[in-house]
């Protein structure tokens, strides 16, 4: 613990959202799984734009552009990227330049994220239905383009799920940490969803610096399981050479990365993250969309009907809320 606040002096972090976020017990679904306690972390509501982890990884991230002096932020992404409309709100209330680089095309009606894109009035550019590798290319391309104007730009890479980035996560964790002393709960098992693997990597580093009070569970939405850990490691890595301390530990001895509920991958629905996002929200008066938490969710409430976990379980709920107006 001490060790994490000297790192944290040593690293620009801005404020950009509203911490800690809730933590309490869904009574209604422990009393459909007929399991107890069921708790949850509200990172859905961070505070800035339509909430969700984001925040926490663009405070650090931004944090880093900042130190930088730099002025102009790029953040690419598909057309309903979570980290695209909150870094253009991030740099709205910093007084940042924004561009956002979108593989797809510009649409004829703007809804979910993009619509909130377009109250901010941030400068989008459509590149059409590019590889990731190419909206990449077009991301360099642009980042020279403006340095050549003299302007000062800064490139947020991988969506948020980066070194930087993954520092809001080891926050959260001592945060939890922090906020069940208070509250005098006691949490063994934490849920959450796993992307790309920043939010992954911060919280099972965290969890590790701390002397593993959880357990730590991955349910993975897009990758095989071996993929997504070689993403966590790497941002592992990340971390380390910012924080300048070491992770020894063998990743799959310090959590659980769980790839059963995936489907078909990113963006893709299973019949069962389908119906939870009509569910959950009759159960708790929580919504969830399509491409995270739904499925994480399936997963932990599977995993408990299975009595696969110990003791009490917590689900970190990511938020995402922007992008549900965009699918139905
Ligand atoms: C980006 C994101 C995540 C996690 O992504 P990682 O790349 O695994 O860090 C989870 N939920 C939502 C809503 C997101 O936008």
């Amino acid at each position: 613990m001490e060790e994490l606040h000297s790192w944290n002096k040593c690293i620009n972090k801005l404020e950009l959202g509203i911490f800690p976020t809730p933590l309490y017990r869904m009574t209604n679904a422990e009393g459909f799984l007929n399991y107890k306690p069921i708790y949850i972390k509200r990172d859905d509501i961070t505070g800035l734009g339509p909430g969700g982890n984001k925040t926490r990884s663009l405070e650090y991230i931004l944090g880093d552009a900042v130190r930088q002096d730099s002025n102009v932020i790029i953040a690419s992404g598909p057309l309903q990227s979570n980290l695209c409309t909150l870094a253009a709100c991030a740099c709205s209330k910093l007084k940042l330049n924004c561009i956002l680089v979108h593989s797809g095309e510009k649409p004829d009606k703007f809804e979910g994220n993009l619509l909130l894109n377009k109250i901010l009035d941030v400068d989008a550019h459509y590149i059409g239905e590019v590889s990731e590798n190419e909206r990449t290319k077009y991301v360099d391309e642009l980042f020279v383009k403006l340095e050549k104007e003299g302007k000062r730009p800064y490139i947020i890479m991988n969506g948020g799920s980066t070194g930087y980035g993954a520092l809001g996560y080891v926050n959260a964790i001592y945060e939890i940490f922090k906020q069940c002393k208070e509250l005098g709960f006691r949490i063994n098992e934490i849920f959450a969803p796993g992307g790309n693997g920043g939010v992954a990597a911060g919280l099972i580093y965290g969890n590790a610096i701390l002397g593993f009070p959880f357990k730590i569970n991955i349910i993975s939405v897009e990758y095989d399981k071996d993929t997504l850990s070689n993403h966590i490691r790497n941002i592992i890595k990340e971390v380390e050479e910012i924080t300048q301390i070491p992770f020894n530990y063998k990743l799959e001895e310090s959590c659980s990365i769980i790839d059963d509920y995936s489907g078909k991958g990113w963006g893709r629905n299973t019949i069962e993250s389908e119906q939870l996002v009509l569910d959950f929200p009759k159960m708790e008066g929580i919504f969830i969309e399509n491409v995270y938490n739904s499925k994480a969710l399936v997963g932990m409430f599977d995993m408990i009907r299975k009595s696969r976990v110990n003791g009490e379980v917590c689900f970190i709920h990511t938020g995402g809320f922007g992008s549900l107006f965009s699918q139905w």
